[in-house]
């Protein structure tokens, strides 16, 4: 039987951005430094494929540093946290190893200068998401207020009008946080905030390249896991951009060829914590059942790279 004829475009930039990478690698070195198991508060990044095989190699992954127990090293998720965890972790003496994306870091530091500076903080986030949890938490309660969509502006009860600043979580949709910013200094004009926002580069080059592909391609899969923020964003962005069908797998028995028959075109990306052999292998399931021309829309061009922690540079 002859294959149709599918025209596929992958995004670029897509997968693994510089954070992602330098988390993977923290908990591979510390494994390698101080042996298994090594503990991990939280997925280290939000893929079940990375973190199966983060296991496989001697990671053990859990929610709370309670459940880790003094004599074994704990790395903290690329998503940050709370102030109150490396405290704890000091005060059991513990080693730990701070995942933290250097990008989300920025953010804390951002928070804590204008706090310093006598501001309260309103967060552009989504309530209950880690990287949320762990800004909010650089700061005593009650010093960060959150709003998530322009309507919660309205709402906004902070102590003093002219003495706030914002900050934003790094994985949202750049237009869907716009909206909110000029929600927020149309209320409150005298707040400071960052020149745009603290969407970072990745999720910024991502939603970019799914723009240049969604308008033109008859249905779009974005690779990655539904608890990854930057990978729901890019479904969204991908549907706003005019993509009928705009779906997100976690890998290529997730795909529902029936919900596909009949398209001409295909647009392929992933998000910042699904790897390049997920994307492999959904493209190898297009390539079994149609007959594929591949087409690369390349949007912006990558080079971040992000040290790990000293502490795993040095030798064992
Ligand atoms: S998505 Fe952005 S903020 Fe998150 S880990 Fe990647 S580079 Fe860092």
């Amino acid at each position: 039987m002859t294959k149709q004829h599918l025209h596929l475009y992958l995004a670029a930039p897509r997968g693994f951005c510089a954070g992602v990478d330098r988390a993977i690698k923290i908990v591979e070195m510390a494994i390698e430094k101080w042996g298994a198991p090594v503990y991990v508060r939280h997925e280290i990044v939000h893929n079940k494929f990375v973190v199966d095989s983060l296991r496989d190699k001697g990671a053990i992954f859990v929610e709370e540093l309670a459940e880790c127990p003094d004599d074994r090293p704990v790395i903290f998720s690329a998503h940050g946290v709370p102030k109150s965890v490396p405290t704890k972790a000091q005060a059991r003496n513990m080693i730990y190893v701070d995942a933290t994306c250097p990008l989300v870091s920025k953010v804390h530091i951002e928070a804590e200068r204008h706090h310093k500076n006598g501001l309260q903080m309103v967060m552009i986030g989504h309530d209950g998401h880690p990287e949320t949890i762990g800004t909010m938490g650089q700061l005593p309660e009650g010093e960060v207020l959150l709003v998530e969509t322009p309507d919660d502006v309205k709402t906004l009860r902070p102590r003093d009008e002219n003495k706030l600043a914002f900050i934003t979580q790094t994985t949202l949709s750049v237009d869907d946080t716009a909206e909110i910013v000029t929600a927020l200094k149309s209320r409150f004009p005298n707040i400071i905030g960052p020149h745009k926002e603290d969407i970072c580069y990745a999720t910024t080059n991502r939603q970019e390249a799914v723009k240049a592909v969604a308008p033109t391609v008859d249905a779009l899969l974005v690779i990655g896991a539904p608890n990854s923020s930057n990978s729901r964003r890019l479904v969204e962005v991908g549907a706003k951009a005019g993509c009928k069908y705009s779906q997100l797998v976690q890998r290529a028995n997730d795909i529902d060829w029936r919900a596909l028959d009949g398209i001409k075109s295909i647009g392929i990306t992933a998000g910042a914590s699904a790897p390049e052999i997920l994307i492999n292998e959904v493209i190898n399931a297009f390539e079994q059942r149609y007959d594929v021309t591949r087409e690369i829309v390349e949007t912006a061009v990558e080079n971040v790279e992000f040290k790990v922690p000293r502490v795993l540079r040095e030798a064992s």
